[in-house]
């Protein structure tokens, strides 16, 4: 009840906005539920954080998508990108359209700096605000790594703390934050929030099938179909210790910290070809070094020395997440952990921590 005051309160006080205040800029991005453009307000304020927006118009899934920023930003509000507001626009032409709203955070996602050649020392400037004068080598670009995955696991712990899954968990869809100088989650239209039943169903034409674990499923088979809201709410924290369904995000971030190891994983036709190895491998990881090292180019050899610094504990991470079973993944908080997050990581400079 005190939440639903909160919400209430911070509604009223929240500006509320409506289709012509929006001067639409460059697009951002297009899929098959909706496009993303650059946005400024009309009429700008004289607040100075104002005019520099992002807008989704989505189709049918924007109402979860709507819901999930709403939540997340009172329970977990670090681990996205920072929500303004969503609303229903309709118009004789296009009919229902979900518009939402959120700041700018940057202009690079995760899969832009990673495909770039400057990687990770691109992102390395971007954190600590300078560029850094020490040689470059392994042991650098490890530590920049695991920066990169310490804030990735930050902020999806904070999801699945909420109860959140994401489900769509890539480079794509994670954005630098200029302001905060760390990364965060982006793109709910594929989330499910199992403590209260919303988008309980997995939608699994929604997935992506590149960073996908195996289960497909979120939930296991044997899981009746969506029961209504307020079972959901009773029953979910028992079902989400049965299935661990936030295990399979935790997947999807091994294969980013793969690819960020291994460059020739980068591309799209590099990580389906390493699918495809990791899947006839019976998706152990082990057999895979197994099968590729012997006949390794010095790339791949690079990567695997890489996660071998440390007495082998960045590969240790790696495995405990990329596994076939669920069950056997290490979750966000665990993996926060590990003893490859011991090392001291980049300094963020930052002006809002
Ligand atoms: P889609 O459903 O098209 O994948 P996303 O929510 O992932 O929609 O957004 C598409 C693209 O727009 C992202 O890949 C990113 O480049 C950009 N973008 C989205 N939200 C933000 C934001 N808050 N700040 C900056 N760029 C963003
Ligand atoms: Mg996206």
């Amino acid at each position: 009840f005190d939440m639903f005051i909160l919400a209430f309160v911070e509604r009223l006080f929240r500006p509320t906005y409506r289709k012509d205040d929006f001067v639409l800029g460059k697009k951002l991005g297009e899929g098959a539920f909706g496009v993303v453009y650059r946005v400024s307000l009309a009429k700008k304020p004289s607040s100075k954080k104002e005019g520099d927006l992002v807008l989704k118009k989505a189709t049918e899934y924007g109402a979860v998508e709507i819901w999930m920023n709403e939540r997340v930003r009172r329970a977990c509000a670090n681990s996205c990108a920072d929500f303004l507001y969503g609303f229903l626009e309709t118009s004789p032409k296009k009919g229902a359209e979900y518009w939402l709203l959120w700041w700018f955070e940057g202009e690079a996602t995760l899969s832009d700096l990673m495909l770039s050649k400057e990687f990770p020392y691109n992102v390395e400037t971007m954190i600590t605000g300078k560029v850094q004068e020490s040689p470059k080598g392994l042991e650098r670009e490890n530590r920049i790594i695991q920066t990169i995955m310490r804030q990735l696991l930050f902020a999806l712990d904070g999801l699945h703390s909420t109860g959140i899954v994401h489900r769509d968990i890539k480079p794509q869809n994670i954005i630098f934050s200029e302001g905060s100088r760390t990364f965060k989650i982006i793109d709910l239209g594929a989330a499910a929030d199992l403590r209260v039943g919303i988008n309980y169903i997995p939608k699994e034409f929604l997935l992506d099938p590149r960073y996908a674990a195996p289960e497909q499923y979120i939930m296991s088979t044997q899981t009746p179909s969506a029961p209504s809201a307020p079972v959901a709410t009773a029953l979910s924290p028992v079902l989400w210790q049965m299935n661990l369904p936030d295990r399979f995000d935790i997947y999807s971030a091994g294969l980013i910290f793969l690819q960020m190891a291994f460059p020739a994983l980068r591309t799209d036709s590099g990580l389906i070809q390493f699918n495809r190895q990791l899947k006839r491998c019976d998706y152990d990881l082990d057999a895979w070094r197994k099968s590729v090292e012997p006949r390794a180019s010095l790339e791949l050899r690079r990567g695997f020395e890489l996660l071998d610094l440390d007495g082998g504990i960045g590969w240790e991470l790696l495995t405990s997440m990329v596994r076939y079973k669920a069950r056997q993944r290490t979750s966000a908080k665990a993996a926060l952990a590990h003893p490859y997050f011991d090392r001291e990581g980049l300094l963020v400079l930052s002006f809002m921590q």
